[in-house]
């Protein structure tokens, strides 16, 4: 059975929503997320490192819209492991933890992995958001450095070919029956 790693923020937690919100709350400024496709998400949320580091911000981030029938497709038909660097944010621990137990509680604490590098895990596929990370799951000579930006996709690894947009699970669960 295929081992498939995937991570919550920025997959099954949006997280850029959360930001935005926070944001306007402090503020009043509206950021607006299509428009800041491909800047670094340090320029994109100036306010973003204090905001994260708010308790609370994990708990409470919206569920990815799809993202729950699509993890349950996956649960049922492969080794589905959730892998988050919740160690960047210790406070995010618990918080992550709950979260998943609300919103997924169909995923057992055997599959939860909170960490801090991802580079020792090891799977089949990796769903994840941050390209730094599939760079070290899909090992390439051309490996890349690449910024952190917005993005509108949802990578899945060069290997696989596929770039799946965020909101669009259909065409995900479409290729994840490839594999
Ligand atoms: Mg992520």
């Amino acid at each position: 059975m295929k081992r498939v790693i995937v991570d919550m923020d920025g997959v099954m937690a949006d997280v850029y929503h959360q930001l935005v919100q926070f944001e306007k709350r402090d503020s009043g400024r509206e950021i607006e997320i299509s428009n800041l496709v491909g800047i670094p998400e340090i320029e994109a949320f100036p306010n973003g490192k204090k905001h994260v580091n708010e308790v609370g911000f994990f708990r409470t981030l919206p569920v990815m819209e799809g993202s729950r029938a699509a993890l349950e497709y996956i649960n049922n038909k492969y080794e589905l492991y959730i892998v988050s660097a919740g160690m960047e944010f210790p406070n995010s621990l618990r918080e992550k933890f709950d979260w998943l137990g609300e919103h997924f509680p169909f995923i057992s604490w055997e599959q939860i992995v909170l960490c801090g590098s991802k580079k020792v895990i090891h799977g089949d596929v990796m769903i994840d958001d941050y390209p730094k990370n599939l760079d070290h799951f899909y090992p390439t000579p051309q490996r890349a450095d690449r910024k952190r930006t917005l993005q509108e996709s949802v990578f899945m690894g060069r290997d696989h070919g596929y770039s799946v947009r965020k909101k669009d699970y259909t065409f995900f669960r479409t290729s994840i029956t490839k594999w």
